[in-house]
């Protein structure tokens, strides 16, 4: 038996089920028939009035695109099919008594907007238009269709773009002194559809063709073709699509909508796309008017309902008297026909169970469905559709929670730029931190504070950030940086604190000492006015509208997120340095901290001061003590505020991490002020002490810092360090348990490379945990861990776990030494370019240029399962092993990423810790990780 290529959607069902062996599921009728083919067909069997029609498999389109001929057979089960569509309609193909008109249009197994477009009225010639003139005794619309399918067919099948075409109904409209098509003269068009044709032929070297089988047989072509047209490969790039599933054709018998009055064509949505509110249906229709006249925007659509027409009317400041009149509702103009279509929606509704946007026409009075597919829709529609169908009965909390992308919840927290605002783009780096702003520019942290004291709103632009540009970026409404990636200090402080951060925009050239950046010919200076889009890492000259989002007012989101809690078992825990990020974690429902990284709060000046007089004391045990002694109460009052704050919940201290030279002043800037103060004042105290402090910062220079001094290394070689962060925080601990605050202490080792570094910081810190409860009259019990960072840690896991009663990832540090790639620098030298792809030559259909990338996906932006997660999931089965109640979790970025997220569930972990804005997405991602995967 041949292979079957074409159904019929009146049998289509049946024959699937003769094809599987099993009725066909939605995905797998989509899989063969495409969307829009799988559509016609349940329409059809539900008995839906749909104009009879057939559907060519997007199998015959994979073999189509081989070849370039259609599949052996497929050709006569089209016209075999298409003989019984002539028998269910009583019209033949070509017959000039009675002729078959047919529209045709691809549809993918996932929709594709703009990859191929409609034809509509094939089977046209002057023949069948002359017969159709005299069925529908009415001339003016047989040319009316004639001209449109010139149009289109020229257009979509033979790429002479409709323009042309367009261009000289414009002119016969300027001549004859109308405003719309349909004002146009009988006499007029006739003349029209002459000059298109002459233009074809001009223009293609040959007549247009009249025989309706060959107009169908080219136009199916087309539609394969357009498979691998240069804007569908570009949509299936941006949104994932894999290229070898081909698209489906389907071809179905026109309706029309622009016979009268009584005719009429629309869309509308089951709920609304844009909130997923479902007063009534959104959509809109015209009377007397043809598909694209809809979109087309030449006239003014009308509202389907009466409440939405009202409700349009009212956002267009047009009175009820004009609107009822003019712009009637159809509800209000064909009252049976709405009612009909309303009986429809519900039906769809149910038969889907979920939100449907439908295509229909009505044809003298006759409502046809043309088309139904799932809604596409913004996050918050996405969100309340799902939650109001769980509470209408009609889909599961499981359905709902798998229904809610995790970056649907991401964009619902963020302010973003209207959609509809206006732009100019300038250049585009990574997306590091969630979040659009607008503000002036400012060239150094001081000046992005003192611009914000003056009421301004300031983007924070440097090469790079370091800890010195903490308190402006914390000023500023967002951050630019020209170097860095999505791990780096800027990206890493403004997830943090949720900032809008562009990294690694290299397309620009900051130049901090002129205080400006280039990009091309732009220059941006202090004080002018940009735009940064976290989201998508695009940077503009000027501000945009902005749209606010706020949590506690997203009902809808709290109750999905509710649902998640009950089924993921995967702990939420969350990065946050401060008492205020806490107290925002928790109520974006974290369970503890995961990581609080104490560096952090030296961010206030007077801390750094005495950071910077720790460091400098060197080996004066006086000086260095009473530096230690200053750092403390910022450090104690700090943990006291997040305890607080985590009131009942683990709070995991991450004793002081990077390398300390971070917290000393720039040796380039030191370099240049000696210069100048030696030619300007050289025997100046101020040239002495800018010498010394030179020294300094020159004896603490590494070349590689981040493999340098910093982490555990700095706790062993700063004397009194550990014990100092020790002491705050468990003074902090046991204070705040006098107070009757609930604590859950657990303290965290970073960078450990060798059991015996843990083992000499674990003994400095009982001891003095010991000492601080004793003088604070108090016991707490708490925890003592390490981070897993080192690619050396993770392989010796079983010794390690012997001196730790927890692991956490820190798979930044693990993803930046296993493969050897700098998380400052690689993103904008190198690591951007591998995802995005080289070209080698390869050639799409257009001729366009296909990349190659080198990977997948960012490694520090999706964890890369294979390299480095072996090591994570080895250390967890070697860890376990040594000890089994060890408790592990992951407080690298991935912990808010949802592939990695699905990863650290799959193998077992504990929980995830992640900024506190990612939280609300870490929910979701951890539930739909156990759904898919189980408990
Ligand atoms: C890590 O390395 O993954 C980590 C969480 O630590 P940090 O980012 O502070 O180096
Ligand atoms: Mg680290």
């Amino acid at each position: 038996m041949t292979k079957k290529w074409v159904y019929a959607s009146h049998s289509a069902k049946e024959h699937l089920t003769e094809t599987l062996g099993h009725e066909p599921s939605l995905e797998e009728s989509k899989i063969i028939l495409g969307g829009k083919g799988a559509g016609l067909a349940t329409m059809t069997s539900m008995g839906l009035p749909v104009p009879p029609a057939f559907t060519i498999t997007t199998e015959a389109c994979v073999e189509y695109i081989k070849t370039r001929e259609f599949p052996a057979g497929m050709w006569e089960q089209t016209l075999q099919v298409l003989e019984e569509i002539e028998e269910l309609t009583g019209k033949r193909f070509g017959d000039q008594e009675n002729p078959l008109l047919v529209s045709v249009r691809s549809g993918a197994r996932q929709s594709m907007p703009g990859m191929m477009d409609t034809v509509l009225n094939l089977g046209l010639n002057d023949e069948t238009r002359a017969t159709l003139a005299r069925l529908t005794e009415n001339e003016w619309f047989s040319y009316d269709a004639h001209r449109r399918f010139i149009t289109m067919f020229s257009d979509i099948v033979m790429k002479y773009p409709r323009e042309h075409f367009e261009e000289k109904l414009e002119e016969l409209k300027k001549k004859e002194g109308v405003r719309a098509d349909s004002e146009v003269s009988l006499e007029g068009l006739k003349s029209l559809v002459d000059e298109y044709k002459a233009m074809y032929k001009e223009h293609l070297g040959a007549d247009f063709p009249t025989d309706p089988y060959e107009q169908l047989r080219l136009s199916i072509k087309a539609v394969f073709d357009s498979w691998n047209g240069a804007r569908a490969i570009a949509y299936r790039n941006h949104e994932g699509i894999p290229h070898d599933w081909g698209t489906a054709v389907n071809v179905q018998t026109m309706v029309f909508g622009n016979m009268g009055d009584d005719s009429a064509t629309g869309v509308a949505f089951s709920r609304s796309p844009s909130s997923g509110e479902h007063e009534y249906l959104y959509g809109e229709f015209l009377i007397n008017a043809q598909g694209e006249d809809v979109v087309a925007g030449i006239r003014t659509p009308q509202q389907i309902t009466r409440a939405g027409s009202r409700d349009w009317a009212k956002a267009q400041g047009i009175p009820e008297e004009k609107r009822a009149s003019q712009y009637p509702s159809l509800e209000e103009a064909l009252p049976e026909m709405y009612r009909e279509f309303l009986d429809i929606t519900a039906k769809l509704e149910a038969h889907y169970r979920d939100m449907q946007d439908m295509e229909f026409t009505i044809e003298r009075g006759k409502l046809w469905m043309l088309q139904t597919r799932t809604g596409k829709r913004t996050a918050s529609s996405h969100v309340k559709v799902a939650v109001d169908m769980v509470k209408e009965g009609m889909i599961s909390k499981e359905e709902a929670i798998m229904r809610v992308e995790p970056e649907h919840v991401d964009l619902l927290l963020r302010p973003s730029f209207d959609p509809k605002a206006e732009r100019k783009l300038i250049a585009k780096g990574l997306n590091a931190s969630p979040g659009a702003a607008s503000g002036v520019a400012a060239f150094d942290a001081q000046r992005a504070k003192s611009l914000t004291e003056e009421g301004k709103s300031v983007i924070l632009v440097r090469p790079e950030t370091n800890p010195d540009d903490v308190p402006g970026m914390l000023a500023s409404k967002g951050v630019l940086t020209q170097k860095g990636g999505a791990t780096s200090h800027a990206a890493v402080v403004a997830r943090g604190n949720n900032l809008p951060c562009v990294a690694g925009c290299e397309d620009i050239s900051v130049d901090v000492v002129r205080g400006q950046f280039t990009v091309g010919d732009i220059v941006i200076r202090e004080g002018d006015l940009i735009s940064i889009d976290g989201f998508t890492g695009e940077v503009y000259e000027g501000a945009v509208q902005m749209i606010e989002a706020k949590y506690e007012e997203q009902t809808d989101l709290i109750t999905l997120l509710g649902w998640a809690d009950e089924i993921r078992t995967l702990g939420v825990r969350t990065n946050a340095d401060l008492p205020q990020d806490a107290r925002r974690a928790v109520a974006f429902g974290a369970e503890g901290i995961g990581l609080c990284r104490t560096e952090h709060m030296f961010f206030d000046e007077r801390a750094r001061d005495a950071v910077v007089r720790m460091i400098m004391a060197g080996d004066d045990q006086e000086k260095r003590q009473a530096a230690l002694d200053a750092m403390l109460p910022f450090q104690e009052q700090d943990f006291e505020g997040v305890f607080e704050a985590m009131d009942g919940k683990p709070v995991i201290m991450r004793l002081i991490d990077p390398p300390m030279h971070e917290f000393l002043p720039s040796r380039e800037e030191l370099i240049e002020e000696v210069a100048q103060l030696k030619c300007t004042a050289p025997d100046s105290p101020a040239l002495a002490e800018k010498e010394k402090m030179l020294e300094l910062v020159t004896s603490h220079w590494e070349v590689n810092p981040m493999m340098g001094l910093r982490g555990c290394r700095a706790g062993i070689m700063y004397q009194g360090l550990t014990e100092m962060q020790t002491r705050a925080y468990f003074q902090a601990a046991c204070r705040c348990a006098k107070r009757g605050v609930e604590v859950i202490p657990e303290v965290m080792i970073p960078l450990v490379g060798h059991v015996n570094e843990l083992k000499m910081e674990r003994e400095k810190l009982e001891t003095v945990a010991r000492q601080v409860m004793e003088e604070e009259g108090i016991e707490v019990e708490y925890m003592f861990g390490t981070m897993i960072e080192v690619p050396r840690a993770a392989l010796t896991a079983g010794e390690i776990a012997e001196y730790a009663q927890f692991f956490s990832f820190g798979t930044n540090d693990l993803t930046q030494m296993t493969f050897g790639y700098s998380r400052d620098d690689a993103e904008g030298k190198f690591l951007l370019k591998y995802v995005e792809g080289f070209d080698t030559g390869e050639k799409d259909a257009d001729g366009n240029p296909i990349l190659t990338p080198v990977l997948e996906a960012n490694p520090f932006q999706t964890l890369d399962q294979t390299g480095v997660g072996r090591l994570v999931q080895m250390c967890v089965e070697e860890g376990k092993a040594a000890k089994p109640e060890l408790e592990i979790g992951i407080c690298g970025e991935h912990g808010g990423d949802p592939a990695s997220i699905d990863f650290c569930h799959r193998i077992g972990l504990d929980y995830v810790s992640c900024s506190p804005y990612r939280v609300p997405v870490a929910r979701l991602s951890a539930a739909q990780a156990t759904l898919r995967h189980g408990k």
